[in-house]
């Protein structure tokens, strides 16, 4: 496949955002946060949004040293001209075993904050002991104050990226870097 350095276009439609050399690098500082801010020796849960965060979910975890278990929800979020999204949690968090746990909820990007504050709602009902919520990308767009992850890989602007575990479409999700999708590329009404 060859490398591809930040901002070079592919001639596919795609521009390099963020590079595997800069991903790596900021996953490792990511897990090492991680870690600093875990109480020793207690088990973590990560809770993982799919199927966006998988890729970064499967490079996270291989740098944490502490216990840990992986719990998967896929989420999905419909959306149209405007912003608001409609999110649908499809798995039932309550049934997860999360109560007194310390929970790590993972996700590949924020954009409007809609997946990740119904995640935040759900899982906090079912009464972890801690519950801090990991992002890689943000995007520079408007939203709630109050969605604040502690822990952003990089921020991006407010681009339609893939790559990384992020798709269009179903596509795109394998490249090992994070790229974005030109404007013409993407249809007005689309399912995310
Ligand atoms: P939010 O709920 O924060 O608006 O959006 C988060 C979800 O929307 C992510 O979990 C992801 O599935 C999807 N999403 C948001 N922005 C992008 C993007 O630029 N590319 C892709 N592939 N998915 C995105
Ligand atoms: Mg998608």
């Amino acid at each position: 496949m060859g490398t591809h350095g930040e901002g070079e276009p592919r001639g596919d439609g795609l521009t390099v955002l963020v590079g595997e050399t800069e991903i790596a690098a900021r996953v490792a500082e990511l897990a090492a946060a991680v870690e600093r801010d875990h109480p020793p020796g207690e088990p973590l849960v990560i809770v993982a949004v799919m199927k966006g965060a998988l890729v970064f979910l499967a490079d996270l975890v291989r740098r944490l040293a502490m216990p840990l278990r992986i719990e998967l929800v896929n989420a999905r979020s419909y959306r149209g001209a405007r912003r608001e999204a409609t999110v649908h949690i499809l798995d039932e968090v309550a049934a997860l075993p999360l109560s007194g746990r310390h929970v790590l909820l993972l996700d590949c990007v924020l954009d409007s904050g809609s997946t990740l504050t119904a995640l935040r709602r759900e899982i906090a009902a079912c009464g972890p002991a801690s519950l801090r919520t990991c992002v890689l990308l943000r995007k520079a767009v408007p939203r709630e104050p109050d969605v604040q992850p502690e822990y952003v890989g990089m921020d991006i602007p407010d681009v339609f990226v893939v790559g990384y575990g992020l798709d269009h479409a179903n596509r795109w999700r394998h490249l090992p870097y994070v790229a974005a999708l030109g404007q013409d590329a993407i249809p007005e009404e689309q399912e995310r």
